[in-house]
């Protein structure tokens, strides 16, 4: 590879890295081969079509950006693509695409949620003079919509809340409206829903997204540059605010002031103000009291860990939206294993979805296994008393709800004992969380059920054998 692409490449892929997660890069980064450099068109190899589409789909906006900091307005990038079914042929069988241009939205200095930072080249939209309102680029995320939000008893408030915001913002006792959750379980999904909502209910209104970290740091050059006062004005003039974690302006006072400022304002002039924290607002840690009572005025709702129906609610959304087929089998094995954190289930999907479009092998339950153990392993999780249940009542062809009930028909009450043995050999659950879930047993009753099939096993071989054929198939 001639030195110049390489360093190209290499100078692409760094900005590259910090603009997405690990996981994403290894997946979709790493694969790619820069070919060649010619006529201000940068070509790079990719694996599949279906990698193309993808790349296309979900990081074209990064890719432009970057091929326009690396190589100018002028540079462009197109796709060698190895065609699939072609492994006879020494030489790669390449189509070329040029990037296609089709979402106009993808104007590079505006489309969100990608920040390079502290790259200059994109200007802060508060220090263009004389700016009138009308030219607010949102920051909305085009399919962060309501629709593609499942509803579920985790975030049911939130969400009607939310809703309600979208129809009448600055209008309702929500506001501010505040969403607080654990990382990766839907606050910037949800907050996005509600800007774009509003944008559709009133076009002339303007929506500004941003996150509490980029609000800050623009807040920083504001101050450097001298122009604190554009700064205020800028955020003065928006109709529906939408600030993202601001759990990250802990410890910034100068940066809380002028918040506070600008939320007064903006609750004054009956414009509406929507937040998200990592936590809930008494436990928020370096954030001064005014701001805290402030956000007291409107509502603040929680999301909660979604349950797993509406965990499987979610990854077939996605994977019809994506137009993907996949095994119902695979699916129900990726909602029982990662239970915590959506993020991390969508994660395991793509990976998959990666996987099986390299290796060009069918996405099997063998192969949903193989891979999500390795997922595992990286994010210490354990199997969940969920899947042992599954297992174990597939196994025995009894419906879950049985299990859970609490049912003592005799057939039933074995399984039971068989699963609360697992769980108890393969999750940290305490004795009384397995009872709770089995039936809503107190711990003796689980103690009792894992001497029960301990002696079993010694005395019994076809029981035995039972146990062991179960521990294969929740080990695999
Ligand atoms: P947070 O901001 O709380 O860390 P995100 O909003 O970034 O979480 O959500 C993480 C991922 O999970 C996103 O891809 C989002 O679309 C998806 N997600 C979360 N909740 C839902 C839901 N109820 N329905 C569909 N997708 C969801
Ligand atoms: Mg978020």
């Amino acid at each position: 590879m001639p030195k110049d692409l390489q360093v190209l490449w290499e100078n692409c892929l760094s900005v590259i890295r910090d603009n997405v997660s690990p996981q994403s890069f290894k997946t979709w980064f790493e694969p790619i081969k820069p070919l060649k450099i010619a006529d201000n068109t940068l070509t790079l190899q990719v694996p599949s079509q279906f990698f193309f589409e993808w790349l296309e789909e979900h990081y074209i906006t990064l890719l432009k950006k970057v091929i326009l900091k690396e190589m100018g307005p002028e540079g462009k990038l197109e796709y060698s693509i190895i065609m699939e079914n072609n492994f006879n042929s020494s030489k790669p069988y390449a189509v070329k695409v040029p990037t296609t241009n089709k979402k106009e939205l993808l104007n590079p200095s505006v489309h969100m949620p990608i920040d390079l930072g502290k790259n200059k080249s994109i200007p802060n939209p508060f220090i263009i003079p004389g700016l009138k309102k009308i030219n607010i680029e949102s920051n909305l995320m085009p399919n962060y919509t309501f629709e593609n939000f499942v509803e579920g008893d985790c975030n049911r408030l939130a969400r009607a809340a939310g809703y309600a915001v979208s129809k009448n913002p600055g209008g309702t006792s929500f506001n501010p409206l505040l969403v607080y959750s654990a990382t990766g379980l839907g606050k910037t999904h949800l907050i996005h829903a509600i800007g774009i909502e509003i944008k559709k209910n009133f076009p002339n209104k303007t929506v500004l997204y941003v996150p509490a970290d980029r609000f800050a740091n623009q807040f920083i050059d504001a101050v450097k540059n001298n122009s604190q006062n554009d700064f205020i004005n800028f955020y003065q003039l928006v109709d529906v605010l939408i600030l993202d974690d601001i759990h990250l302006l802990a410890g910034k006072e100068k940066t809380q002031d002028v918040f506070f400022q600008i939320f007064n304002h903006l609750h004054q002039n009956a414009k509406q103000i929507i937040l998200t924290s990592d936590k809930p607002p008494v436990e928020l840690q370096g954030m001064e009291q005014r701001l805290l009572s402030r956000f007291k005025w409107g509502l603040s709702a929680d999301l909660q860990v979604p349950e797993l129906e509406t965990r499987i609610a979610i990854l077939e959304k996605k994977i019809y939206n994506d137009g993907i087929e996949l095994p119902k089998d695979v699916v129900e094995y990726l909602a029982y294993s990662i239970t915590t954190n959506i993020r991390e289930m969508e994660g395991a999907l793509i990976s998959l979805i990666a996987q099986s479009s390299l290796n060009k092998k069918e996405i099997t339950i063998d192969l949903a296994k193989r891979m999500i153990d390795k997922f595992v392993k990286n994010n210490a999780r354990e199997v969940s008393i969920d899947y042992i249940q599954k297992v174990v009542c597939d196994y025995f062809d009894l419906p879950i709800e049985l299990m859970k009930s609490k049912t003592r028909k005799r057939e039933v009450v074995q399984a039971r004992q068989i699963a609360m043995f697992f769980a108890k050999q393969y999750t940290k659950s305490s004795l009384a969380t397995i009872g709770s879930h089995c039936g809503g047993k107190d711990h003796a009753t689980v103690l009792h059920a894992c001497k029960t099939v301990n002696n079993l096993m010694e005395t019994d071989k076809r029981f035995r054998a039972y146990v062991e054929e179960l521990e294969k198939k929740i080990n695999i």
